[in-house]
């Protein structure tokens, strides 16, 4: 199944050209806040999964009249991996040096703010940081859909409810890189969920991200360093994992800087695409960013 949020927090099942509205199945209602819809309707799957599937007496529109949403709007938690390509982590040594030159199984993870996260019809907006580069980072992200804590690397894709396109969108420098990954916008994920039973091989996914046209990063899930088990096992270790957390698995080398009036185009295989405008911010940079 794809899900999708949409109209200012509802959610529904894209089927074909038309999309069934399940807000009201899980309480959510248009303008909630804070909207959690998705997180209610991930969690709550099993028990919807007949009603949804049968699709009687459920209200539908047409896919093209609704405006898409970032698919989950206020999950708990953004988790991310540094480092989990080896050629990434080659074209990052023999760039600024400001990276540190260790993998993400020896790094761990670390988070992006939530609010980051936007959406399939938002674009990207540039901070007004003309000495900075703003790169793109191509990243599937794995969409948790059962809570847990300490979820063992054999048990770990029973925790995975699907996947999604996700751009880890970074200020590179010297600032802490919570800082420099958090920008509203700089979280594009979408166009919406697809659940893992629609994805027969998340540990073969082909992927690439393109520029105007021109392909920057391609790759394919096989080469991580942290495979998707691990990510799973290791996150847990630490935090409970809910359901709608996501975890972005990390970039493959390719990275580039984008610019005001750019499009960038995500995809990857069985889980969807999309494109989005990059944009320029005129708002007068916090005197951190020059020190
Ligand atoms: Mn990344």
């Amino acid at each position: 199944m794809k899900l999708a949020s949409f109209n200012h927090g509802r959610v529904g099942c894209i089927e074909n050209s038309e999309l069934i509205d399940l807000t009201d199945l899980v309480n959510g209602g248009e303008q909630s806040w804070p909207p959690v819809a998705m997180i209610r309707l991930i969690a709550n799957f099993n028990a919807l999964k007949t009603r949804i599937s049968a699709g009687t007496a459920l209200p539908r529109l047409r896919l093209q009249d609704a405006a898409l949403e970032t698919p989950i709007q206020w999950p708990n938690k953004v988790i991310a991996l540094p480092a989990n390509y080896r050629e990434h982590i080659a074209e990052m040594k023999t760039g600024t040096g400001l990276i540190s030159n260790f993998s993400a199984d020896g790094q761990g993870f670390f988070l992006k703010a939530n609010s980051s996260l936007s959406g399939p019809a938002d674009a990207i907006v540039l901070p007004n940081l003309s000495t900075r580069e703003v790169h793109h980072e191509c990243e599937l992200a794995i969409i948790i859909g059962r809570t847990g804590r300490h979820i063992s690397r054999a048990n770990a894709y029973a925790h995975v409810f699907g996947y999604s396109c996700l751009i880890d969108v970074v200020v590179r420098g010297k600032e802490e890189r919570v800082m420099r990954k958090s920008f509203d916008t700089f979280c594009p994920m979408g166009p919406y969920i697809v659940t893992s039973d629609e994805v027969a091989s998340p540990e073969t996914l082909q992927m690439e991200l393109a520029v105007n046209g021109v392909i920057r990063q391609r790759a394919n899930t096989r080469d991580l360093i942290v495979d998707i088990p691990a990510m799973i096992e290791m996150a847990s270790s630490v935090m409970t994992l809910f359901p709608g957390d996501i975890i972005a698995s990390g970039t493959p080398s390719g990275v580039g800087p984008l610019h005001a009036g750019d499009k960038v185009t995500i995809a990857i295989e069985n889980v969807g695409s999309m494109e989005l405008d990059v944009i320029q911010s005129d708002e007068h940079p916090h005197a951190v960013w020059r020190k």
